[in-house]
This record gives structure tokens, C-alpha cells and sequence, in this order.
């Protein structure tokens, strides 16, 4: 109600206000019979439980960003610096998101790492750079980590440890030792962090709604959607042993790939409708 009076959505186009509408539509969702605690995903229209309102998340993201950004070197590399803005900048204006303090850094890191905190806090590791081969991959990377929280995947799995935690609080909150540490969950469920160096996976649900989310996202953007099964299959290829541990979890590339093909046509689509178009952009070296 009343988000159609938004100026913006006259200068975009129809497929633009479609995503735009199904991500601002998470308000509307979520006053229906679930006590609050239902809304849908962008793009997918999947029904998720959210016990932690948005308000909350994004404070705590800030919050954790500005903690995680201070202990990082940023990066010296003017020049990638400034691609990650740019491919940063043009992913967030087709997000639906005008509510969002989006900020791009690039952090000087041999890590294969990237993330995005509600509120649209992005880091992106130099290490994941050559992974992406060009703007392109880089825009992959960036619009599947910002996917992961317009769809609120940390906060739905935030809601759910909170679920399953709920009885150990309680016995905590009786024996008068409640501790809540929100903060260092929202960074676990949004996968800030370093203990394994590379990207963290979410469950095989959100990572393909992530996946999905993001090829229609860098395809409104403007980047060649068609680059991605080949940049997660790299990323396959170079992820080392000791991320088994936490892989198991994650789709296989091949399932992975396969499932980013079956959208490719609607992907496709999207693109050739978009007036300035980027391709494949500059290439990273
Ligand atoms: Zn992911």
C-alpha cells in the first residue's frame, strides 16, 4: 500500500517493477495470519517464518559491519575498489531496496569471501576476485550475496536457532544466566566471519533461491546472466579440502549449475529488455 506512489518505480522498467514489487510486497505479506512472523522471499514468493523484525536485523547489521570492516585492510587496488562500487551500485539500484544504506568495500584478503548484511552492507574479498575473471563474475558473486539478504536467509535462520533454542533459554533465563548475543548470531547467519576463508553456504533451499534471485538480479542490472554456471563451477574447482567440512551442505556444482540453466531463458530475457546493457564489463587481472 502506497509503494506504487514511489517516483522511481515510473523510470524503470516493467520486469524492474516486478522484482521492485515483489521485494517491497515483504510488509503487506507479513500482516497476515501468522502472527507477524510469515513472509514471503522476492522473486521465489516463497513463505518463510521470521521471528526477528527487519528494524532489528538491520541495526544489527550495521552494527556488525562497521566491527568486521574496522579489524579489515581495505583494499589498495583503486581500480578494483572502484569496480566493486560501480557493479555494487548498479545491482542495488534494480534491488527494490531505496531503504537500504547500500555501501561496497573491497577488503584486502586472499580470501575466496564476500557477504551482505541486511541493510546492505557488502564486503567483498580481493581473494574471490580471480574467481570472477571479469565485472561479470564479480556481479554473480555480488547480486547471489545480496539475494541472500533481501530474502532475510540470515534472519530465517537466526528465527530458527532461535527456535530450536528456545527451551535452552528458557532454562537459562530461570537459572538467571540469559546471555543473548544477537549480534554474534546475525554474523553466523549471515556468514561474516573467517573461519574457513571462503564463501560460507546457507541451506540447499536458500542457495538456490539465492542463485535464482541473482541471475534476475545481475540480469536487470545489466550483466550477461549466462556467465554464472561457469563462474559457481571455478569456484567449484578451487575451493580447498578444508571447506569439505561445511560443503557437504552446499549444492553440488552440477546440481547447482543445472538448476542455474533452467532459468537462464527467463534470465536472457531480462537482459536483452535492459536499455544499458554492460556484458561481461572489464576484465579483473
Ligand atoms: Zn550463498
Amino acid at each position: 500500500m502506497g509503494k506504487d506512489n514511489n517516483p522511481i518505480d515510473n523510470q524503470i522498467n516493467r520486469r524492474q517493477w516486478i522484482f521492485k514489487a515483489s521485494a517491497l510486497s515483504v510488509g503487506a505479506v507479513s500482516s497476515c495470519a501468522c502472527l507477524g512472523g510469515c513472509r514471503s522471499t522476492p522473486v521465489t514468493g516463497r513463505r518463510q517464518l521470521i521471528l526477528v523484525p527487519e528494524s532489528r536485523e538491520m541495526a544489527l547489521g550495521v552494527q556488525a559491519f562497521q566491527e568486521t570492516v574496522q579489524n579489515e585492510t581495505p583494499s589498495q587496488n583503486a581500480r578494483l575498489v572502484s569496480m566493486v562500487k560501480r557493479v555494487g551500485q548498479r545491482i542495488a539500484g534494480v534491488a527494490g531496496r531505496d531503504d537500504f544504506q547500500w555501501e561496497f568495500h573491497l577488503i584486502a584478503s586472499d580470501q575466496q569471501n564476500a557477504f551482505c548484511l541486511p541493510g546492505g552492507k557488502v564486503a567483498i574479498y580481493e581473494g574471490i576476485l580471480p574467481v570472477c575473471v571479469d565485472e561479470a563474475g564479480l556481479a554473480v558473486v555480488m547480486s547471489h550475496e545480496i539475494a541472500h539478504a533481501l530474502a532475510r536467509h540470515g534472519g530465517e535462520r537466526m528465527s530458527q536457532t532461535m527456535v530450536v533454542d528456545g527451551a535452552k533459554r528458557v532454562a537459562s533465563q530461570l537459572a538467571g544466566k540469559y546471555i543473548p548475543d544477537k549480534q554474534a548470531l546475525l554474523m553466523q547467519a549471515y556468514g561474516v566471519g573467517t573461519k574457513y576463508g571462503v564463501l560460507l553456504p546457507y541451506n540447499r533451499r536458500q542457495e538456490s533461491e539465492a542463485d535464482e534471485i541473482g541471475l534476475t538480479l545481475m540480469a536487470h542490472a545489466g550483466y550477461d546472466p549466462t556467465v554464472a554456471p561457469a563462474f559457481w563451477n571455478r569456484f567449484g574447482e578451487t575451493k580447498g579440502a578444508a571447506t569439505a567440512e561445511f560443503l557437504s551442505t552446499h549444492p553440488s556444482d552440477q546440481r547447482r549449475s543445472a538448476d542455474l540453466l533452467a532459468k537462464m531463458d527467463a534470465a536472457v530475457q531480462i537482459y536483452q529488455g535492459v536499455p544499458n546493457k554492460v556484458g561481461r564489463g572489464e576484465e579483473i587481472s
